[in-house]
């Protein structure tokens, strides 16, 4: 993953662009990727899809003609989607231009004003502040022309027709852990899964520029939504930060229940937080109105209680400080190894129905757990089988129990190899009807 991010986070990857279009055929062939195209201007839902943009050069210069800053060394030196513009401005106007990294003073902000047309550069505070001459020379070279937005989409075929989603955003020029590390774990968990058993849902992973994005794919794919069952939204996820997991707009769905419950136990100094509360970002689209797909997300935004959340979401967001420097191997490996147990929770989670009355004679059924030595195995075995009725799913007992989801499905798992227990997608209640 390293490798590959090593590889792409320097692209000017903008909504619409070559630079974007070389990262996402570059992704392609690492994993089988439909790559959708919907072509500037398109109406999806209320939004539009932008003109493709590119820079040719971007540079600032005092009158006698010293360089004082070029996008050509770094693409963030230009505002994302800014507007052509050549002339001498005086030292005021282009301030009005001129943005800067509200909490680094020796970082070049990333800034985009995708919809508001205006013409911009950026440089550090500490650049910024050494500006003394009453004018400058501003050369900004940009062209907008009809283009495509690409997604890229990854399909595992499941059993079934019903799936779970996996996104990330592959936009934003020259930034590594925003999102880059997202498209780089899902695209390994994506590699994992065609790689194993067929799962029982089938799962999609998807690539795009973010927020216009989500919206154009779910907008050209509205026979799909009523099959999308929950998703996972990825993000931010090679920093230095424990694993977070934002729940959805639906926190009693399966899809939090499978993907909370299974996130219990998985990163011993993460934390849960609910819908809107830790990062936003494109899970909004999904569980917007009309669409209502339960979908959490994982990060390793600061835990906002924590006196570190001043840096939120982390130190050197939307930045030039946001480099492979601060991202690991080993944090993206641990991120993908949590992702594909969240995944694998969703689509392991079904009704835990009886087979059995009463208590079960545990004992007779080599299922039992001495309570001398392991009184907590004990107590578990017994309040989890009193709770398979038709009614609860592994991670309804699981958030009842507050138990990691696993350590109710091995113990269910055993129950249904007794066949003390069935498993089944529609909730059957067992209990006698009465009045
Ligand atoms: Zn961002």
């Amino acid at each position: 993953m390293v490798d590959l991010l090593n590889e792409l986070w320097f692209l000017p990857r903008e909504l619409v662009s070559d630079g974007y279009d070389a990262a996402l055929a570059r992704l392609a062939e690492v994993a089988p990727m439909t790559i959708h195209e919907v072509p500037s201007g398109t109406p999806v839902w209320t939004w539009k899809v932008p003109e493709k943009w590119s820079m040719d050069a971007a540079y600032l210069e005092t009158l006698d003609g010293k360089r004082l800053l070029d996008a050509a060394e770094h693409p963030l030196h230009v505002v994302s989607y800014s507007l052509p513009f050549e002339g001498v401005v005086s030292r005021a106007e282009l301030f009005q231009h001129l943005h800067t990294h509200p909490r680094l003073p020796d970082a070049v902000p990333f800034v985009f004003k995708y919809y508001q047309r205006d013409w911009g550069l950026c440089c550090s505070q500490e650049l910024k502040d050494s500006l003394t001459d009453e004018q400058y020379r501003v050369v900004i070279q940009t062209r907008f022309e009809p283009g495509a937005l690409k997604i890229g989409e990854i399909v595992i075929s499941g059993e079934r027709e019903e799936c779970f989603v996996l996104a990330a955003h592959l936009c934003h020029p020259a930034q590594a852990n925003d999102d880059l590390t997202g498209v780089l774990v899902g695209l390994d968990v994506a590699r994992a899964l065609l790689a194993g058993p067929k799962p029982r849902h089938t799962i999609r992973v998807l690539f795009f520029p973010e927020t216009i994005g989500s919206v154009a794919y779910l907008s050209r794919q509205e026979d799909l939504i009523p099959h999308m069952r929950g998703g996972l939204f990825l993000e931010m996820l090679g920093n230095d930060a424990p694993l977070a997991l934002q729940q959805s707009f639906q926190p009693h769905s399966q899809s939090d229940r499978a993907l909370v419950s299974a996130f219990r136990g998985l990163a011993p100094d993460g934390y849960v937080g609910p819908y809107r509360t830790i990062i936003d970002n494109d899970e909004r689209q999904f569980n917007a109105p009309g669409v209502r797909v339960p979908m959490l997300s994982m990060s390793r935004v600061v835990n906002p209680h924590l006196p570190e959340s001043r840096f939120a979401p982390y130190p050197e967001y939307h930045s030039s400080h946001d480099t492979p420097a601060i991202v690991t191997q080993e944090r993206l490996e641990a991120a993908r190894d949590a992702a594909l147990a969240l995944v694998q929770a969703f689509d392991s989670n079904r009704y835990v129905v009886n087979q059995f009355k009463g208590e079960v004679f545990a004992s007779g059924h080599g299922i039992w757990i001495d309570y001398r030595v392991n009184p907590e195995g004990h107590r578990n075995l017994f309040q989890i089988m009193e709770r398979c009725d038709g009614e609860r799913t592994v991670a309804d007992i699981a958030m009842e129990l507050e138990l990691p989801y696993t350590a109710v499905f091995d113990i269910v798992s055993q129950f249904a190899e007794k066949a003390l227990v069935t498993f089944s997608d529609r909730p059957q209640p067992t209990a006698p009807r009465r009045g």
